[in-house]
């Protein structure tokens, strides 16, 4: 085929990607996006210009080489576009998937400042699904052993990177997780239907292939010390600890220790982690009424909102600033508006009613209106005076996380900002404590899946010099 002028790519429409019709989607669990067909997906990588400077990896927190990964797919060699994005991208087929793209590689796509960006992310899936899908994925190559220990606490996507950057190098790697399975939030926090518990299981069982270790069930500060892992029992050269922000704040509104409150969580903890959807065939219980109230508009309301309406409620978001301001994804508002799921702006809820046996029956909320701008440059929401009040039998509660305390509370020697956040340098990642690396939500207080893979990958690289100069890189630590 000839090639297409700069103008004939740029007069190719962006190829939507086919979707479950709404109201088929809200009775399952599967996947909502199906996924492009070879000859859309070629269209689509057409529609890239191949620029000069490519302003997209700089959109992309680990630079991968755009413009190269989807020319392979407009050329047809899909198993080779794959093998490229492998070469920055550990996890491609999960980013693909939940990277906020229109914030990132997607935004500022030179083609985007003239119509619609080229769907990197919808590509970055396809290439990742079909290597998946036909086998042709191979186990990554392992440097010969260093006879170096490292020990990765946390097994999400922080955690699974740094293990396979580590592992790489050809050092002996253990991940130490909580829960009883391997993926952090990509399994207890986003749902099903955004991303495949087999797309996780399987890099999670790549990374046992190269040779990676996983000890579940082991709570790392309680189970055992991050000295006893650097001590004569275990032995390890090093640590990376990537424990997240798993815990969950709350209003503080009165009536929020009712029955029927959840942390947004504690909620799809119990959905996706514990089965509790399948109860009694799973044993995990989850009381959810007809009427559910979210608490916020970001990425984890949007999941706990489309969760409740798979699960038969009727839902309300409501959030005290105004649609523009709702950090959830684009893709996700959308969907979730799609799913036919109320949205109250403007509303802040000031109090949860109970009934005589302390169940939740109604939710209070401040009309609120956007005044001046804050620090953060938003315009704050203040009360207009006027207030409603709705029926509501649950509320879940969406309104971010702070960082997991247990490594920082069991380690005072690690140093923590005001808001708890661990303090790691941003150009190795490592922390206050010898030895020990950090990086994704722990070192951010909540980010990306990317983010996360970004830091991990930094940390990995400068704890490898570290475990092999035995501990004489960085001039920062005393002994
Ligand atoms: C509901 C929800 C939806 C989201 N949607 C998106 C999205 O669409 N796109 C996006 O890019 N980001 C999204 N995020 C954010 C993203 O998931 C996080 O930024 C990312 O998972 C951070 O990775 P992490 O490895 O740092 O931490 P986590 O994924 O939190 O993993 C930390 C792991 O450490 C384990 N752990 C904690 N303490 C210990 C300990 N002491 N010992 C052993 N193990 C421990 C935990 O059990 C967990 O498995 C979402 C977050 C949530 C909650
Ligand atoms: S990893 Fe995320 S930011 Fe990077 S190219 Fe892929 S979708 Fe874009």
């Amino acid at each position: 085929m000839a090639e297409l002028t700069p103008k004939e790519r740029m007069a190719i429409e962006r190829h939507p990607m086919p979707e479950q019709r709404p109201e088929d989607r809200v009775k399952n669990f599967d996947e909502v996006p199906l996924g492009f067909a070879d000859e859309n997906a070629k269209r689509e990588a057409a529609r890239c210009l191949d620029c000069k400077t490519p302003q997209c990896v700089e959109g992309c927190p680990v630079r991968i080489d755009i413009p190269a990964f989807i020319k392979l797919i407009e050329k047809g060699d899909f198993d080779a576009s794959a093998k490229k994005l492998r070469e920055t991208n550990f996890l491609p087929a999960i980013c693909g998937r939940v990277c906020p793209q229109d914030q990132q590689c997607e935004l500022v796509c030179i083609i985007g400042k003239r119509g619609k960006p080229v769907a990197i992310g919808s590509l970055e899936r396809f290439a990742s699904d079909y290597e998946r899908d036909n086998g042709l994925r191979k186990v990554p190559e392992v440097a010969a052993s260093t006879g170096k220990k490292v020990a990765v606490v946390g097994s999400g996507p922080a955690g699974m990177t740094a293990a396979y950057e580590i592992r790489k190098r050809g050092h002996d790697v253990t991940v130490f997780e909580a829960f009883h399975r391997g993926g952090g939030v990509l399994v207890y926090g986003i749902p099903r239907f955004r991303l495949p518990l087999a797309v996780i299981d399987e890099d999670i069982n790549f990374l046992e292939q190269m040779g990676v270790k996983f000890m579940y069930n082991t709570i790392v500060g309680k189970s055992m010390s991050l000295d006893d892992l650097m001590g004569p029992e275990w032995g390890f050269d090093s640590i990376f600890v990537g424990t997240g922000a798993g815990l969950p704040k709350m209003t503080g509104v009165p009536g929020e220790n009712l029955n029927g409150v959840y942390s947004a969580n504690e909620y799809l903890t119990r959905v996706y982690l514990m089965g509790a959807n399948n109860f009694p065939d799973n044993v995990t219980p989850l009381y959810q009424g007809k009427k559910v109230g979210i608490i916020g508009a970001g990425n984890t309301a949007m999941d706990a909102a489309r969760t409740a309406k798979r699960l038969g409620a009727d839902v309300t978001v409501y959030y005290r600033r105004s649609e523009e301001e709702a950090p959830a994804r684009t893709e996700e508002l959308h969907h979730a508006k799609e799913e036919f799921i109320t949205f109250k702006f403007l509303s802040n809820p000031t109090e949860f009613v109970g009934d005589d046996n302390f169940f939740i029956r109604q939710i209070k909320c401040d009309v609120m209106e956007l005044g001046e701008a804050d620090d953060s440059g938003r315009r704050r929401p203040q009360p207009t005076g006027e207030s409603f009040v709705d029926d509501c039998d649950t509320a879940i509660m969406a309104l971010g996380c702070d960082v997991n305390p247990i490594i920082p509370t069991s380690n005072p020697e690690i140093e923590v900002n005001k808001w708890g956040v661990v303090v790691a340098n941003p150009e190795t990642g490592a922390t206050s404590k010898k030895g020990v690396f950090a990086g994704g939500d722990l070192i951010t207080g909540g980010s990306t899946v990317i983010q996360a893979m970004g830091q991990a990958k930094v940390a990995a690289a400068a704890l490898h010099e570290y475990v092999m100069s035995n501990g004489n890189a960085f001039g920062y630590w005393q002994d």
